[in-house]
């Protein structure tokens, strides 16, 4: 990154929404992807997830055409598309390439309407419109009116929470819910070609801008260069400040850079004071709850299955299923006493089930956890914070 990038390369939607996110991810996928974290299995799992979101949408328009071409090879994903288009036998085009103003699209749907014009579609594995997708449709029909296609619509394809699947097949007009959103997508058209402008200044630079990490590394989407970009952060960084993230930011705008630096008598939340004075805090009430267990204690531990699409009958999407971890007596795990985990075949009963097979003899005490999925992003959850010192005197 040391000498002027020659080539400007040409955008992509994914780079576009990229650069919406963060100029220096931006800057860093094209000159440095090197840098990026690989994806670990959850994160592909996802991923996995949103191709079967996007494969059976396409099977909701039977006939349509995929143009099925590697994402690189983007001169003959160009030229197979634009013989698609001006056939007037092919009525739906799935995935094709289109170009304009140095940027490429591959649109998921695009069904021809009356009078040679097209409904563009973008599917998503999501259960509502959120608002990165309006910027993901507005860069879509940019490149294709550029490119001459006429839209008749621009609408969001996701997943329809409210169907309740059956069991055998898929019910794909129930499963998919297609809203509309051409008006709001052409609000967000306006600001397009400033914003590839501002884009391409900052990609023909010799070096990344100077964005420091901090939320808008998660929003809309998990930034693959947070380690890169938080290597050399100190364990009680700023940014692990439990509690209101305003704090946070009105922290970092005065330039406090750890948990150790808030100035002394700064207005805290209460959790936020605790990991500012780092020292190991008990509940009064915890002696107390403890003087009532009863050994041996049983632990069961709840956890969520949610699934874009549907696994089980009588389920829906992203609906959260139940299922036990392995029970633990006094902490220690007893592989002969597992319980159902996701790919059992009957999760709901499983949790029955497992409750009633750990319930030892009458007297024994039975701890049932019900942990809440976890709403903070990764880092957060793994922040290698050190634990807090020890309570003086303990
Ligand atoms: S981690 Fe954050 S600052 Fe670094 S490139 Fe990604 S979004 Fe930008």
């Amino acid at each position: 990154m040391s000498t002027v990038p020659k080539v400007t390369r040409r955008l992509s939607k994914s780079r576009y929404l990229s650069g919406l996110q963060c100029a220096k991810r931006l800057y860093l996928e094209i000159h440095a992807r090197e840098l990026a974290t690989p994806f670990d299995e959850g994160t592909q799992a996802i991923l996995d997830a949103g191709t079967r979101v996007g494969e059976l949408a396409r099977e909701r328009y039977p006939g349509g055409v995929l143009v099925d071409v590697e994402h690189f090879k983007v001169a003959e994903g160009l030229a197979r598309t634009a013989g698609l288009l001006v056939d007037p036998s092919i009525t739906v085009v799935c995935e094709g390439f289109i170009a304009f103003d140095d940027v490429v699209v591959r649109p998921d749907i695009l069904v021809r309407t009356r009078g040679n014009r097209w409904r563009l579609i973008e599917v998503k594995s999501t259960s509502r419109v959120k608002d990165e997708h309006l910027h993901d449709l507005a860069i879509q029909a940019y490149v294709l009116t550029g490119a001459g296609l006429v839209l008749d619509a621009t609408c969001l394809m996701h997943l329809n929470t409210g169907y309740l699947y059956p069991g055998g097949p898929l019910d794909l007009r129930q499963l998919f819910h297609d809203q509309e959103l051409t008006r709001e997508v052409a609000d967000c058209q306006g600001e397009i070609p400033a914003r590839l402008a501002a884009m391409r200044q900052v990609l023909a630079k010799p070096a990344p801008p100077a964005i420091e990490a901090d939320d808008h590394c998660f929003a809309p989407y998990e930034c693959p260069f947070w380690e890169h970009c938080t290597k050399g952060k100190s364990d009680r960084w700023i940014f692990h400040l439990p509690g209101s993230r305003q704090t946070f930011r009105d922290l970092m705008a005065l330039g406090v850079q750890t948990i150790d630096d808030i100035p002394p008598g700064y207005s805290l939340q209460l959790i936020q004071q605790r990991v500012k004075d780092n020292v190991e805090w008990i509940g009064p009430g915890l002696r107390a709850a403890l003087d009532t267990v009863e050994y041996p204690v049983h632990h069961l531990d709840f956890e969520t299955l949610g699934s874009a699409i549907p696994l089980y009958p009588n389920t829906r999407p992203y609906q959260a299923i139940p299922v036990v971890e392995p029970h633990r007596v006094h902490g220690r795990p007893d592989p002969t006493r597992c319980l159902p985990v996701p790919g059992c075949p009957r999760p709901l009963r499983g949790v029955g089930r497992g409750a009633a097979a750990v319930s030892g003899q009458e007297g024994e005490c039975l701890h049932l956890y019900r942990v809440r999925a976890e709403r903070h992003h990764r880092a957060r959850r793994s922040s290698s914070a050190p634990p807090p010192r020890p309570r003086p005197g303990l």
